[in-house]
């Protein structure tokens, strides 16, 4: 099972894509099935020919369309003609720079609900709800308005990432984390069409903190940004999942 998740975001050229993999492989001590990297669209095949198919190759995005008039986006079919099966849908940054609103993520999530694809579904409260302590009205209403909204089974790893822990440096404690992730485990567990593969946890993840977080029952993998760009970095985080 895939519990560690690499956003490269907007990073990467060819030689980067082949130091990485150099670099992970040599520092990574764990089964390779529980790495995803998720690099931007147009390394997929390089990446997945680098992985040799023994880690899991993601998408960051996909659109809910195919065959559509819609510059610059990428579909569900594109990505699994690709033997793609993976992306993660409704990152922060998506919704907050790229205007995604509930929505489209609903569409997006809609989408991807097929038997044989695995959504990586992002949510999360940015800091004044956090300051507000209205995180978890915030988590509930995301849910209600997103996933159970879709009237088919889906499969999805869902990551709670607070808006203001991405790429701050700054992290709710072990103990927040844990009541978040299980008040979502028990929203989740209430809706038969949703087949939860795993909640992961997202926002400032880096070698230091990934032990503590690792040894959390409430916590069944990562989704790191800022240090998964690093190969040797990314393989200590995943390593604490071996
Ligand atoms: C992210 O963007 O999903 C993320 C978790 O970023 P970072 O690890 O840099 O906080």
């Amino acid at each position: 099972m895939i519990r560690t998740v690499a956003n490269w975001k907007l990073n990467g050229s060819r030689t980067f894509c082949k130091q990485w993999f150099k670099d992970f492989i040599t520092h990574f001590a764990g089964d390779l099935s529980s790495v995803a990297i998720a690099p931007p669209a147009i390394y997929i095949p390089l990446c997945k020919e680098l992985s040799a198919d023994e880690i899991s190759i993601c998408a960051q995005n996909l659109d809910s369309l195919h065959g559509a008039a819609r510059t610059g986006e990428i579909s569900l079919e594109m990505l699994q003609d690709l033997n793609c099966n993976l992306s993660i849908i409704g990152h922060s940054e998506r919704r907050h720079l790229f205007g995604e609103t509930s929505n489209i993520i609903r569409d997006k999530l809609l989408k991807a609900a097929k038997p044989d694809f695995t959504a990586i579904y992002c949510i999360g409260e940015n800091l004044a709800e956090y300051e507000a302590k209205l995180s978890f009205e915030v988590i509930s209403e995301q849910l209600n308005s997103e996933l159970f909204s879709i009237s088919k089974r889906i499969n999805v790893f869902l990551a709670y990432e607070p808006i203001w822990a991405i790429g701050s440096g700054k992290l709710p404690s072990k103990n927040e984390i844990e009541l978040m992730h299980l008040h979502i485990k028990d929203l989740l567990l209430q809706h038969k069409n949703i087949n939860l593969l795993g909640i992961f946890y997202g926002g400032s993840v880096t070698e230091d903190n990934c032990i503590e977080l690792s040894q959390s029952d409430a916590i069944d993998g990562f989704l790191v940004g800022g240090a998964s760009l690093n190969g040797k970095s990314f393989a200590k985080i995943a390593s604490s999942f071996a």
